[in-house]
């Protein structure tokens, strides 16, 4: 079964820092793993998906943030930081929060480094929506989800909304 299960807030694995992903070792396994990763993220019709959305403590995740037009894939494995710019308020969802929105400060260009699927170091620059992927998808491997970074004061009204979507959950 290709398509697999989404982890959902409160689930502990999406919580902890995923450690880095040894290509060489994992290289074997890396094929049928993403197939199942853009099986999974287009079913749920999401733009990212991280590897602990799918249960799985590995540094890696995949991004598309147009999965109706023009596809851009990119497969980040063990990504790193190299510049944010800019600042850009914007609403960001995520497929272990379904249902729960929010407005969210994050930086308007992202500069990431990553290896691809076939272990190519890529720089990956992103403006707007991609830069907020890149930004929410590396928060995932270290275990953060987006509504750890709102404010405590404007937080009340989206644990709320956790509540109220948890209901509906699987
Ligand atoms: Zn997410």
């Amino acid at each position: 079964m290709p398509v697999r299960r989404i982890t959902k807030h409160g689930e502990k694995v999406l919580k902890t820092a995923c450690p880095p992903l040894d290509y060489a070792a994992f290289k074997g396994e890396l094929p049928d793993l993403l197939k199942d990763m853009w099986a999974s993220m287009q079913s749920a019709r999401g733009v990212g998906l991280a590897a602990p959305q799918i249960g799985l403590t590995l540094r890696l995740a995949i991004i598309d943030v147009k999965p109706e037009g023009k596809s851009e894939r990119h497969v980040l494995i063990n990504p790193e930081i190299v510049s944010l710019e800019g600042e850009l308020n914007d609403e960001e969802g995520c497929l272990s929060l379904p249902g729960v929105y929010s407005k969210l400060k994050r930086h308007a260009r992202a500069r990431v480094r990553a290896l691809d699927e076939n272990g190519v170091l890529r720089e990956i620059y992103g403006e707007g929506l991609l830069a907020r992927a890149l930004q929410h998808e590396i928060d995932h491997l270290d275990g953060k989800l987006f509504i750890d970074r709102i404010p405590f004061e404007e937080r009340l009204p989206v644990l709320d909304a956790i509540k109220k979507a948890k209901l509906g959950w699987d």
